[in-house]
Formats: structure tokens, sequence, C-alpha cells
């Protein structure tokens, strides 16, 4: 029988994740016999996840952090959520959350999940709109939501206002960068704990951080605020635990590590600096040939290309996807080369 294999990078342009680091692929095939999940038994690998938080401190501007690996973005919103829910338990029985609308499907997963209800803000320019978001918050706010780096389009959400709106309302404010939290640093963006008043922030490195999946990343500016999701675990040495799954991969968390200890700060600084060059340079050529193209405020480009010229793009085995208003989408990740936007323009040209 022949061996499956995955699929090759060189014309994938709809990821938000990408080829690990090689230290951290080796890093990840290491540590897969191991489960955080159980620090007691697996106390290699639960030194490595506080050294990983450690790191994602650094990278957001917090000394002495809180958090974990998590799964993904995903459960670091959902535990984020979890958080400020929990928090204001004894002043509320009826929670939101107060977010723009271009907040990460996740949050919609976590308001059904814990029973908060998820208010959407209306946005400006693709970017949160304050003065829309105010007027959702009431006395049963627990949390505001900013993006810095949207999913959609890259963009970054004002965060020190949504951050004192949020202080404002008793409210805690949440960062999700998961998917910008490794380019962020090497803009001029307010967006970390050392630029606002942020409580939570999500940030993975198994997206822009080059590590294996899964390997996403909560922070918390204080142990207090993790404390709200502790659970008394009995068979297990460690006495609680605050994650949202049991079993959890070791791999990813020893590969989270080695890609940060590769990269961070000089690997991702360059990175950065090629992904954003790129997606320019993409932008400029798209515009060139009359496209409407959004952006890049990160490395991503949106562009109003038809939908028959997408879909003849994809026959060609391009690997594009679509905003929700129907513009095309492409992400510069670390594998998305100048040769290979170069081939995919020629390809446009062609038709
Ligand atoms: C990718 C992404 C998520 C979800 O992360 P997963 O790792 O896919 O669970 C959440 N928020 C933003 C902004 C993202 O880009």
């Amino acid at each position: 029988m022949q061996r499956a294999a995955p699929q090759d990078f060189d014309r994938v342009l709809s990821s938000m994740c990408t080829e690990p680091h090689p230290a951290a692929r080796e890093a990840a095939e290491r540590f897969l016999a191991t489960n955080p999940g159980d620090p007691g038994t697996y106390e290699q690998v639960a030194e490595l996840e506080r050294e990983a938080v450690e790191r994602l401190g650094a990278i957001t501007g917090l000394s002495d952090p809180a958090g974990y690996v998590t799964s993904g973005g995903t459960e670091a919103n959902i535990q984020a959520v979890r958080v400020a829910r929990n928090r204001a338990s004894d002043s509320t029985e009826d929670p939101n959350v107060v977010a723009p609308e271009h907040v990460h499907f996740s949050f919609r997963k976590a308001a059904e999940l814990l029973g908060v209800e998820l208010r959407t803000a209306p946005t400006t320019g693709h970017r949160a709109d304050v003065d829309a978001m105010a007027e959702l918050v009431d006395d049963d706010t627990v949390a505001l939501v900013g993006v810095a780096g949207t999913t959609e389009y890259g963009f970054v959400d004002p965060i020190p206002a949504i951050a004192d709106l949020a202080a404002d309302a008793g409210a805690l404010c949440h960062v999700d960068a998961a998917w910008g939290g490794f380019y962020l640093p090497f803009t001029d963006h307010e967006w970390g704990f050392d630029h606002a008043a942020v409580d939570t922030l999500t940030i993975d490195p198994h997206k822009v951080g080059q590590a294996a999946v899964p390997a996403g990343g909560l922070l918390a500016r204080s142990a207090d605020l993790l404390d709200e999701l502790a659970i008394d675990t009995p068979y297990l040495e460690s006495t609680s635990q605050v994650t949202l799954t049991g079993t959890r991969s070791g791999a990813g968390v020893a590969s989270a590590v080695a890609a940060m200890d590769a990269l961070w700060s000089e690997g991702y600084r360059e990175q950065y600096e090629r992904s954003m060059a790129n997606a320019e340079w993409l932008a400029d050529q798209l515009d060139a040939r009359g496209h409407d193209v959004v952006g890049p405020e990160l490395p991503l480009v949106a562009a109003d290309l038809s939908v028959p010229m997408t879909a003849e793009l994809r026959e060609r085995g391009w690997r594009v996807s679509k905003t929700g208003a129907g513009e095309m989408r492409v992400v510069c990740m670390p594998h998305v080369t100048r040769s290979m936007l170069r081939s995919f323009v020629a390809d446009l040209d062609w038709y």
C-alpha cells in the first residue's frame, strides 16, 4: 500500500498554518509520548511548558506571565471568555461579551458553550469601532474583545481604546492575536500587555510561530485570572487543572519552545520583513491590474478578484480562500515565497 503523504506547501496561499521550523519538527517528534496534562508524571514537558509561557510573555510584553499552551486559538478564546464569566459570577447571571463583528468564529463556540451572550458591533474600515462597541456595553458585560490581526484582512483593532472601555465597564479586556502575535512585535501597532491594560491574550505558536500543530497559547496578566479556571483533579499528583482538555500534546509544547528558541527575536523579525514585503509586492501587482485591494496591514492581502477568476486559480492548484464579502484572500505565511507569488501572478495574467 502506498504511504499517505500530506499536501505540498508550494501552492498554499490560504492557510494560517505553515511548515514547522526544522527544530520544531524534531522537538515534536522527541516529545510525542508525553502529556503536559499530567505534569506530576511528565515533569520535563511541564518544565518546557513553563518556558513556552515565559517566551510568549516576552513576545507580548508581559514579564511573569500566567498561561499555558492550548490546543489552538479556539481553546484560548473559549478559556478567556470562561475566565471573564467566572470572575463575574457573583455580579451577573446574564453575562455578555462585546466584540467587533469580525471576531473569529471561535467566540461563537465560546458563547454557546458557556451560556454567554456574544454582542458584536459594526466595524469601520475593517477595524473595531469603539463607539459602536461602547453602545453594547452594560452592567452584565464581563469582557471586551479586540483582534490584533483579523482572520479575514489582517487588520489590528484599536486595543488601547478597547482596554480603556473595558476598564470603565469593570470588565476584562481580551486580545485575540492568534495569527498576528508573531508579526506584531516588529510593527508600530499597540496591541500587547505593555501597550494597554490587557488582561488575557491569545497567541498561537502553530501559526506564524512555526511550531507544529497543536500549539496555541493563552496568556493572562496575573495568575489569579487563570485560577478562575481551576478544577480539582483527585487522581493526579497535581491537585488542580486549568486547561480545557485533559491529555494534551507534549509535541505541541516542545515544538513551540524549539521554534521560539530558534527564531525569537531576529528570525521572526526577518520573517515578518520578508512576508510583509511579499504582501506589499502582491498588493501592488493586483492594484496595477485594476483590482481593489484591502491592506496589507499585516502580511495578508485581500482583493476583489471575480469568482470565475478565483475558481480558475483553484483549478490550477492554487489554494486561495475568500472573505465573507467575497474577496480573494492570500495569507503570506512563512512558506509563501516571492517566486511562488510570481508564478501565481503569471497564472492570473494568463487568465
Ligand atoms: C486562527 C485564528 C483563531 C483560531 O485558532 P485555531 O488555532 O484555529 O483554533 C482565532 N482567532 C484568530 C484571529 C485566528 O486567526
